[in-house]
């Protein structure tokens, strides 16, 4: 059901913090959020990027509607709800509902090497609520697993679980074939995620 393929046409393309969405088609439009951004798209042949370096890249699809999007979330994005914001933005554009949408969320750094103050994590308990599989607090900090955190705000929007999908390991831990920000000590590259709907499908 989910193509992640890669494209021979034009991507749309942004760094972690700077948007640059060309206009190529006006049925590609961008949400700009603080350290979220979303791009979306509803025409064939049209790639969706996403450079990532721990941070969460949010690949979507509504396959009934043609449409797909793509997310960077880092943790203040996810935080903010960037993922909330997205699904919000397809349902007044396109209406489409969150439950249509079949989400594959990207190699991203996990609970297993993301050590973060307490505070927040804390700031995610309080504003989406518990999430025991992605936050962990010990004493002054905790462990923030920013792809379940992710998993369960969508739940809570009413995707389904059975269509989100973590692909890919932890990129702390598989430095060895994925960029991590963290484990480099910030001189990581980037990984590209992209999505798009195919001409032929
Ligand atoms: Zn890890």
């Amino acid at each position: 059901m989910l193509r992640v393929v890669g494209f021979a046409v034009p991507v749309v393309l942004w760094l972690t913090y700077f948007a640059v969405l060309a206009a190529f088609y006006s049925v590609a439009w961008s949400i700009e959020m603080w350290s979220g951004i979303t791009v979306m798209s509803g025409l064939a042949g049209l790639g969706l990027a996403v450079l990532t370096a721990d941070c969460v890249p949010l690949l979507g699809v509504a396959p009934a509607r043609g449409t797909v999007m793509a997310v960077h979330a880092g943790w203040r994005g996810s935080l903010a709800g960037a993922a909330v914001e997205a699904l919000a933005a397809a349902r007044q554009a396109f209406g489409i509902a969150p439950g249509e949408w079949f989400l594959a969320l990207g190699p991203s750094i996990g609970g297993c090497c993301y050590e973060v103050e307490a505070a927040i994590g804390q700031r995610f308990v309080d504003r989406w609520g518990a999430m025991p599989d992605a936050w962990q607090p010990a004493g002054a900090h905790g462990q923030l697993d920013l792809r379940r955190a992710n998993t369960a705000i969508l739940v809570g929007q009413g995707v389904p679980a059975s269509q989100i999908v973590a692909v890919g390991p932890c990129t702390a831990c598989a430095s060895q074939e994925y960029f991590s920000h963290r484990r480099s000590g910030g001189q990581a590259g980037r990984q590209l995620s992209i999505i798009g709907l195919r001409r032929d499908g």
